[in-house]
Parts: structure tokens; C-alpha cells; sequence
């Protein structure tokens, strides 16, 4: 195998793998440079499904509330080095962010089959409606909490407006919230100043 950008061979071992295409991959020194950008950028504007996903994957896109116009901020879920996976309310915008982690073994299973939807999501344009095996995998972990809106957090709850409450995006896969990236990167910096002077 060879790198895409500098056409190095032999990089099998070094290699970091394109997460789309399947047998790209990049040498060490390409994988974050401009010409990588680049290949990027290009590929996106030939291949839609490709674009589809990148955007999918934008951590904190902005999206105006078509009902009340206010501006939301998408994120993917479990993105980041975190192994939480956020579940959002079914009738409201909140979020926890903490409903299922990897660290609790009896969440793994569900984990992983939501993993496989998931990606099916962001690859394919035309993928099969997920609904019934979303709220199929929400009946098996029936842990569901009840929230003060007196709708429950859900596997399948799909991100809502946090002013209006409507739903913003027709997706199992990401939630809403009132900051853009910048602003939540501070507001876990200053979480993690206050906890830490608890201690
Ligand atoms: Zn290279
Ligand atoms: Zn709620
Ligand atoms: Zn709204």
C-alpha cells in the first residue's frame, strides 16, 4: 500500500487509515497536511455521499430552527475521546450526555449494534429507515429516565430546537445544543477548574 498524498510505498504498518474509503491511507507525515486537505476538499466536490458524510461529522454545525429561527449547534455523537454516548429527550432538547458509556459492560452490546447503524448513517445516502430497530434496541435498555418534560431520554429521540422543542435534524445520531464548539470547549474547561478545586 501506498501513501495518497506523497505515493510513498510500503506504509502498511504506519499507515492511518481513511475512515470512508476503504484501502486510502495516508503515511504519518501527510495524514494532517495542507495536500491532505486538499485531496480532501476535492473529493468532496466529486463524490456526495463522501461530502454527505463530512458534513455529517461536523462537530457544531450550525442549524437555524425553521419554526422560531433560533440557532442551534448539531454535534455528533460520541465523538472525541470521551466513550460516553449522549441520548437525548424525546420531547424536549435535553441531553445527557453520560446515558451510555463503554465503561459499563452492560451497556457494550447496545453499544456496538448502535455503532453498525451509525455508520450505515453516515455512509450511505439512501440508507433503510432505523426507527424500529432504534426504539427496539430503546425497549431492550430500559433504563429510560424520565425527564422533567415528562418525555423520557431515548435511543431513539432525535436532536430538538432548544427554544421551540421541535425536532431540527432527522437523526438518531447527533444532538443540539446553544454553543457553538469554541464556547463548549470553555464551558468543560471551567467544569474542570471547578471540579477540580472541589478536590
Ligand atoms: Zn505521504
Ligand atoms: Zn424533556
Ligand atoms: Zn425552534
Amino acid at each position: 500500500m501506498h501513501c495518497t498524498i506523497c505515493s510513498q510505498p510500503n506504509i502498511e504498518e504506519q499507515a492511518v487509515m481513511d475512515a470512508f474509503y476503504e484501502r486510502v491511507g495516508f503515511c504519518p507525515e501527510c495524514t494532517h497536511s495542507e495536500a491532505a486537505i486538499q485531496w480532501r476538499e476535492a473529493k468532496r466536490r466529486k463524490d456526495k455521499s463522501y461530502d454527505r458524510y463530512l458534513r455529517l461529522l461536523t462537530v457544531g454545525r450550525p442549524k437555524k430552527c425553521s419554526y422560531c429561527h433560533t440557532e442551534n449547534y448539531l454535534y455528533p455523537k460520541r465523538v472525541g475521546y470521551h466513550s460516553d454516548w449522549e441520548l437525548c429527550c424525546d420531547k424536549c432538547s435535553r441531553v445527557d450526555y453520560q446515558a451510555m458509556s463503554t465503561k459499563d459492560p452492560s451497556h457494550a452490546p447496545l453499544l456496538s449494534r448502535l455503532r453498525v447503524e451509525y455508520d450505515a448513517f453516515l455512509k450511505k445516502e439512501h440508507y433503510p429507515d432505523m426507527t424500529r430497530s432504534l426504539e427496539t434496541m430503546n425497549e431492550e435498555w430500559a433504563q429510560g429516565t424520565e425527564c422533567s418534560c415528562g418525555g423520557s431520554i431515548s435511543i431513539a429521540a432525535k436532536p430538538r430546537c432548544i427554544c421551540c422543542n421541535r425536532i431540527l435534524m432527522h437523526s438518531f445520531f447527533h444532538y443540539a445544543d446553544a454553543h457553538p464548539p469554541q464556547d463548549q470547549v470553555n464551558q468543560e474547561r471551567i467544569l474542570q477548574a471547578s471540579a477540580t478545586k472541589k478536590h
